[in-house]
């Protein structure tokens, strides 16, 4: 609960942004902040352990920033899901669809091992269609969904909803 309210703390609304109507939560007061970081990083090392994860993997752009201090932390290697079109090597590609239009994320076809337990680290849950996108592609990669770990879930999106077929029981935790 202490560390909740840290977090919260340090995470700021931001009205119209990106669009009219839409408010952004930024999280770059937290990432300012030593201590708010440091008890984020320790928070998402304690979830590596309890699932016994061999792999982060961060969403472009702002799951980058929190899943890397999480892998050299918890000893287990970073792996970067991101927009097409970015990742120099053979990449597995993957679409999904937004309120408006559709998305694409990719993932170097060889950067899981089959059988890696990993989990995929993001700063928001919002409809959840990135997180599912990156779930099939940990799974077309051969390697085992341990979960979904992010900052902050925005609970009237139902992205909990929208990710739960593709977590096939593995959890979805909301620091
Ligand atoms: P979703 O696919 O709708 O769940 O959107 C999640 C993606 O959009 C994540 O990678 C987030 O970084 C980003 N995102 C959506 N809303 C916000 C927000 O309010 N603050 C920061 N990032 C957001």
């Amino acid at each position: 609960a202490a560390l909740r309210e840290l977090l919260l703390s340090r995470i700021t609304d931001v009205p119209d942004h990106p669009q009219p109507g839409v408010v952004f939560k930024d999280i770059t007061p937290l990432l300012a902040d030593p201590v708010a970081f440091g008890a984020l990083t320790d928070a998402f090392v304690d979830l590596c352990a309890r699932h016994r994860v061999d792999k982060v993997v961060g969403l472009e752009a702002r799951g980058f920033i929190l899943a890397a201090p999480v892998a050299v932390r918890a000893a287990v290697g970073f792996v970067p899901v991101r927009k097409a079109g970015k990742l120099p090597g053979e990449t597995l590609g993957q679409t999904y669809e937004l309120e408006y239009g559709s998305a694409e994320i990719e993932l170097h076809v060889d950067a899981l091992a089959p059988g890696d337990r990993v989990l995929v680290i993001d700063d928001v849950l919002a409809t959840g269609g990135t997180a599912e996108a990156s779930l099939q592609l940990i799974r077309r990669a051969g390697a085992e969904v341990a979960g979904v770990a992010v900052l902050l879930e925005l609970g009237f999106l139902a992205g909990r909803q929208r990710l739960e077929p593709g977590l096939k029981g593995a959890p979805l935790e909301a620091l």
